[in-house]
């Protein structure tokens, strides 16, 4: 398969998680935006990536629709404007080399916990599905600005999620699957930490105890594949 090829398919798979998204609700009309790294040699080299186009909805979205930029924020291909959020998708992928796909959603959950400028404690084991004992919510920065990629770029040093205050949630994985996986799952655990709060407060997970799921997390592929 040649990177072309290689890219076409990724943004077909793009183009089926941003549909996924919006009939699961969790992001609405052109609300969020999702992007893929691209292929090496797809004239973009090492740092680019493609990215959703603004102001666009899911239903009209094709592989075509998506925005390839390089490193410098320069488009190299694609008819349409990205989306104004592409800043903190390059600080990601600038941030970790080994993530390859960034998911970002106005999520009902997550931008209701954001709005109270609080993150996830470890309430629940599944928090460390996001890499660590937490997911942390960042503080307030108007979108699109630099201020904003830094301090999700800083969040995404030991995490693969955050929430950014008053907006929503940013989620990235090896593959685009990976990063669907941990956006998912951090949506439905602020659902669950918000039910818990409404009742009082949740019985924290210790560090020992988060430290030995992270722990399992990290084999369980691998036993997996072994069986
Ligand atoms: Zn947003």
């Amino acid at each position: 398969m040649t990177d072309d090829d290689h890219d076409h398919t990724l943004r077909a798979q793009a183009v089926a998680a941003v549909q996924r998204l919006d009939a699961l609700g969790l992001n609405r009309g052109s609300t969020g935006n999702l992007s893929v790294r691209a292929g090496t040699a797809a004239g973009g080299g090492a740092g680019s990536f493609w990215i959703t186009p603004t102001g666009t909805p899911p239903e009209d979205i094709a592989p075509d629709s998506f925005v390839l930029l390089d490193d410098a924020g320069t488009v190299l291909q694609g008819a349409w404007a990205p989306s104004t959020e592409w800043p903190f998708h390059r600080a990601i992928y600038r941030a970790r080399p080994d993530l390859h796909a960034v998911v970002h959603m106005h999520s009902p959950h997550a931008t209701a916990l954001a709005c109270l400028r609080r993150g996830l404690p470890p309430f629940h084991y599944m928090v460390a599905v996001a890499g660590g004992d937490s997911v942390p919510c960042t503080p307030y920065h108007l979108f699109g600005t630099d201020a904003l990629s830094q301090a999700v770029g800083a969040a995404f040093a030991d995490r693969n999620a955050c929430l950014m205050a008053n907006h929503g949630l940013v989620a990235a994985g090896a593959t685009l699957a990976q990063a669907m996986k941990v956006a998912q799952e951090v949506e439905a655990l602020c659902g669950i930490y918000l039910q818990t709060l409404a009742v009082g407060e949740p019985v924290l997970l210790s560090r020992q105890e988060m430290a030995a799921v992270i722990e399992r997390f990290k084999s369980y592929g691998r036993a997996r594949r072994a069986a």
